[in-house]
């Protein structure tokens, strides 16, 4: 894995204002939060202080937009002066949007400007890498939201501005139930890969994966020695049956510990989400599990077809000397 996500604050750690931060991935860039910072009484003649985007202006192709979190100057302030040089669409909630379509207007650097507003658990595909959706928090200032941003190598939560207010005044509660979702996702995934790693979960579930197959592959044997013997089928799929549901149980230990369980931890690493990566894990393994079980009784209902033949044909006797030999099926010619 030799693509990295780099986190690169702009402004806005350490100190007051001018909040800004870029995440790149290989040729993907998204910017979140463009504020100003106010001077300081020393600063005379100094009316704002914009965050220092040379970084982005020598990757000017790869920057792909502008996410906001929420209204405030210190969040939103720079864009009149820093849009028209980065020249990428801005994403906002629906009170910064219309706070930075004025913004835009009076400063006159509206025009060529896209600003779209968006709304909370929307998810908007940016760039190549980025998979992006808002979850209302409560600040003080409404429609301020928090962003997860998905990217190739896990999901970054940016919470923007918040505080944990039960009872804010616009009824507009901060979306606790979404962030919990992420934490219990990340954690899966972590999880998940942990287990992938650790030899003494992988071990066992190999070893109940190699006895699943092991006791299917005995039990066809013995069916088909069985056919040879003259056993008749009626008796023998109960046989194949029972081995299959004694394969199926012992695998499924080790499938749920080991292989399915770090199967659905990748496909989470791929920005699948979790519900999907299960429901798609659990019917890719009905599916081997019924595919294993229609060949085991095509190949029964095949053999006593030709178990059939050539009890029937001439030569039958030819076959009942032919014991110790490999099959029936020769003599069925
Ligand atoms: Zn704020």
């Amino acid at each position: 894995m030799t693509s990295q996500l780099r986190i690169i604050p702009l402004g806005g750690l350490g100190e007051i204002g001018k909040n800004m931060m870029a995440l790149e991935y290989e040729d993907d860039i998204v910017i979140i939060d463009c504020g100003v910072q106010f001077p300081e009484e020393g600063m005379f003649g100094v009316d704002l202080i914009i965050p220092d985007i040379s970084y982005l202006m020598d990757r000017i192709d790869k920057v792909r937009a502008i996410l906001i979190t929420h209204g405030h100057e210190d969040h939103i302030g720079a864009l009149p002066f820093i849009l028209p040089k980065l020249k990428c669409p801005v994403y906002a909630p629906r009170l910064a949007h219309g706070l930075i379509t004025a913004k835009l207007k009076e400063r006159r650097a509206a025009r060529d400007s896209v600003v779209n507003p968006i709304d909370p658990n929307v998810v908007h595909q940016i760039g190549e890498a980025f998979e992006v959706s808002w979850f209302r928090v409560c600040h003080s200032i409404p429609d301020a939201m928090g962003i997860a941003i998905g990217t190739p190598l896990g999901t970054v939560i940016h919470t923007g501005d918040f505080k944990i207010d039960h009872t804010p005044v616009d009824g507009r509660i901060f979306d606790l139930p979404v962030l919990r979702r992420w934490r219990t996702d990340l954690q899966a995934s972590h999880d998940g890969l942990r287990r992938l790693a650790a030899p003494r979960v992988m071990a066992p579930a190999v070893l109940l994966g190699a006895a699943a197959w092991l006791s299917e592959g005995m039990a066809l044997w013995l069916i088909l020695r069985g056919l040879e013997a003259g056993i008749p089928i009626a008796q023998a799929v109960p046989i194949y049956a029972a081995a299959t549901l004694v394969g199926a149980v012992s695998a499924l230990p080790g499938g749920l510990i080991g292989t399915e369980g770090s199967m659905i931890a990748l496909l989470q690493q791929s920005g699948i989400s979790r519900a999907a990566a299960s429901s798609g894990t659990l019917l890719v393994r009905l599916a081997t599990l019924w595919f294993a079980v229609a060949v085991g009784l095509l190949a029964l209902l095949w053999l006593h077809h030709f178990k059939n033949m050539a009890a029937t044909s001439p030569d039958s006797a030819a076959s009942s000397d032919s014991e110790t030999g490999d099959t029936a099926l020769p003599s069925a010619r």
